[in-house]
């Protein structure tokens, strides 16, 4: 059996206030057209990371609208983790040889779990590589089934695509969060670009009194007399936390006292994170100044909400991003955002702030932009409540699952 995160379903009358009248509509009646179908969303992980975070807010919500819904997650020991972070890396244009070996180790952990998978559903959604190919090994099985690509895949590594695409051929349908992402091979009608969004009621985006979050970061040690410049992110070198090192190390010769925090979770499917962990610990051991926390370290979503709400400015230094849900949960506390100029982080931020976005190659780049903000707060939370107010309209996830409904229906006719 794939193990099942279960979940209280959450009544969508409290968003309310926050998504409108029209919105609930909406959902409500797409939610009629889909009773009684049994839907199922498999992905790799029950925490860490954006899927996961997606997925426990999304499932609460539809069992809420009286939907049929399971979560599975499938199953793997260390080497399947690190053929399929490989392929991961690789998808986002990384350098990866996926050997005979690793292809057999994915191949061989998919058959497992796809014989893990009980019960019938009307329709599969199926998350990233890790368990995609687990369609290819039911292939009598009924329903409409929905590979939904959360990463990067612009400029895949071509050997890589190459070998994943007969084992997304026999899916129906496909999500990606943006055209530019859609793999050559996929071109076709049933594909819908949906971008994520974030929960603005969960423990990470919760408006918490001012008083709670400055008490949360001093106890982790901050000093709220001095600036902070914070990174939230999966230890994973597509965020560069290193690169964030050096940035702050820079900027901090112009604003003495500045603070900086590294707050990244441990994902089980991801074994690179832990060495990249020890690393980054390693090189701030001299420094009192940075604060380096994870989930080991008792950082949970409350903290990350009380560490976005405190930041003077944060930084999304991402190399490669499909979405990065850590920049619009951050301009929803009006926190201002240096970001990457890269893929789905470009959606989220307003016209007005795009100056705030560099060039991922140009760290100097990211010093001045954080140097500014530093010097010139009033300028940078305007543009950040502006961003809320972006976020408002477009990134919250009540609007995917919008999205999302409205296609299911499309594919059962
Ligand atoms: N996250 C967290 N604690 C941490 C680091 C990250 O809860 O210490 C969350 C973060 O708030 C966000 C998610 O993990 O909700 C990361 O999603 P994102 O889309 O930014 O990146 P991904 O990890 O999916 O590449």
């Amino acid at each position: 059996m794939l193990h099942r995160v279960d979940l209280t379903p959450m009544p969508l009358e409290p968003y309310r206030p926050l998504i409108g009248e029209e919105s609930i509509t909406r959902l409500s009646e797409l939610s009629s057209r889909l009773r009684g179908a049994r839907m199922v969303h498999i992905n790799a992980t029950p925490y860490g990371g954006g899927v996961s975070e997606l997925l426990r807010s999304e499932v609460a919500l539809l069992l809420g609208l009286g939907l049929h819904v399971d979560w599975l997650v499938i199953a793997g020991d260390t080497r399947f983790f690190e053929v399929t972070k490989g392929i991961h890396n690789a998808l986002q244009g990384g350098r990866y040889t996926l050997a005979h070996e690793a292809q057999e180790i994915y191949l061989h952990n998919s058959a497992a779990n796809a014989g893990r998978l009980e019960g019938d559903y009307d329709v599969y959604i199926v998350h990233d590589p890790q368990p995609a190919a687990i369609r290819h090994f039911l292939a009598n099985a009924q329903g409409r089934w929905i590979w939904r690509c959360h990463i990067d895949t612009s400029q895949p590594n071509p050997e890589v695509a190459d070998f994943l695409s007969p084992f997304l051929q026999p899916y129906d349908a496909f999500i990606f969060t943006m055209e530019s992402f859609v793999l050559p091979s996929l071109r076709r009608e049933r594909l819908r670009i949906i971008p994520p969004g974030i929960d603005p009621l969960s423990p990470k985006n919760i408006g918490l009194p001012a008083d709670v979050c400055e008490r949360i970061v001093a106890w982790h040690g901050v000093d709220r007399s001095r600036p902070l410049l914070l990174q939230v992110s999966r230890f994973d070198p597509w965020k560069d936390p290193l690169g964030v090192l050096r940035v702050y190390r820079a900027v901090r010769q112009a604003v003495p006292g500045l603070q900086l925090a590294l707050l990244g979770s441990m994902a089980h499917d991801d074994p690179e994170g832990w060495h990249l962990y020890e690393r980054i610990r390693a090189e701030a051991s001299d420094d009192p100044d940075i604060h380096v926390g994870s989930n080991l370290t008792g950082i949970s979503s409350v903290e990350v909400n009380a560490f976005q709400h405190c930041a003077d400015v944060a930084i999304q230094k991402s190399i490669r991003e499909g979405f990065g849900l850590v920049v619009s949960e951050t301009l929803w506390k009006e926190t201002p955002i240096v970001a990457g100029r890269t893929g789905g982080i470009v959606l989220q931020v307003v016209e007005s702030a795009s100056s705030l976005l560099v060039d991922p190659e140009d760290e100097q780049g990211f010093v001045e932009r954080v140097r500014d903000i530093l010097q010139h707060r009033e300028k940078a939370r305007k543009l950040a409540r502006e961003g809320k107010e972006h976020v408002r309209r477009l990134f919250l996830i009540t609007r995917m699952i919008e999205d999302e409904l409205a296609f299911i229906c499309e594919l059962l006719g």
